[in-house]
């Protein structure tokens, strides 16, 4: 039995938190700001997490799941890869009526040095992919990744979704400490990869 937070609930929806680590360090990460998401503590005494762990945590919630279980906690989940499939395998056979989403920073492809979406194909219903900005510029300053040309990979990362068949969504946050992005910039960029676009307003109290 594991004692910490690998699957959390928040305004009615579960969610699943793989891991703290990230490629990023944004600057609104709420990882850095405070060490619960509306109550729940997503801070892991370890990274070497398994799918058995997460899948006890989450029959230990069954009566509450949502209609859509997310991928999302203080950390990037992509950066688990084989732990995520194995627990999307385990609800889409268990539960096949459950929507799952992954957000993520859209840097798997660029880590694993391969198109990682295709695999992905039947267990992850739709990607929420942080776009963070109109350019290069604008994403590096407010996503400190730890990598050159992140702001590329990101795009070919919502591409990839796009052209794989599996509904994306391209986010921004807005608003952060009185920042304001080009959202129309943003949108259009979104929309010629072939994903929806989303406005995420900054609230101090997390995602
Ligand atoms: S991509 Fe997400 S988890 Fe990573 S630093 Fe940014 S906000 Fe935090």
């Amino acid at each position: 039995m594991t004692d910490y937070n690998l699957v959390y609930t928040l305004d009615g929806k579960v969610y699943i938190n793989l891991t703290n680590s990230c490629t990023n360090d944004c600057i609104f990460c709420i990882r850095s700001i405070k060490d619960d998401v509306v109550g729940a503590n997503l801070f892991l005494n370890t990274e070497n997490v398994s799918a058995d762990d997460v899948i006890e945590q989450l029959e230990a919630l069954k009566d509450k799941l949502s209609d859509e279980i997310i991928f999302c906690g203080y950390g990037e989940p992509m950066l688990k890869l084989d732990v995520l499939k194995q627990v999307a395998k385990y609800i889409k056979e268990k539960y096949p009526d459950k929507k799952l989403r992954v957000n993520t920073n859209g840097h798997a492809n660029y880590v694993y040095k391969r198109n990682v979406v295709p695999e992905l194909k039947g267990l992850i219903d739709e990607f929420s992919v942080s776009l963070n900005g109109e350019d290069e510029k604008e994403y590096n300053e407010l996503s400190k990744p730890n990598f050159e040309n992140a702001y590329e990979e990101v795009k070919k990362f919502i591409k990839a979704c796009a052209d794989a068949d599996i509904n994306v969504t391209a986010t921004v946050v807005e608003g952060y400490k009185g920042r304001h992005l080009n959202l129309n910039k943003c949108e259009e960029i979104a929309k010629s990869l072939g994903a929806k676009f989303r406005v995420r307003e900054w609230i101090e109290n997390g995602y």
